[in-house]
């Protein structure tokens, strides 16, 4: 059986390898954790840099990508602080990262 999210070999019965289960576990645990804190807390898990990438395009529950989720994450924390009640739903951000208007912290800077 091969791991949903980096389609690395998983033990027969699991569904997620090891290495991405960790990494859901901490973005379970950290909600609403800015991007690059979610980084380094993803680094910190040990799971190889390659597993990460690949974790962060993963859709999780069909919302979205799990980079998307945290940029959503993070936008909502930003309006609700100046009093809007909107929500952003990682679809939104997705499509604003398409248009090249949103920032891109998860991506390494160009060499
Ligand atoms: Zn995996």
């Amino acid at each position: 059986m091969r791991c949903q999210i980096c389609t690395q070999p998983a033990r027969w019965w699991r569904r997620r390898c090891d290495d991405c289960r960790r990494l859901v576990a901490v973005f379970l645990a950290h909600r609403g954790a800015d991007m690059a804190t979610m980084m380094e807390l993803f680094i910190a898990s040990q799971a190889p840099q390659q597993k990460i990438e690949k974790f962060l395009l993963a859709d999780l529950d069909g919302s979205g990508a799990v980079r998307d989720q945290i940029a959503a994450d993070m936008t909502n924390d930003l309006l609700c602080a100046f009093g809007q009640t909107g929500r952003q739903t990682p679809r939104e951000v997705e499509r604003i990262r398409q248009r090249g208007g949103w920032m891109t912290l998860d991506r390494r800077p160009p060499e």
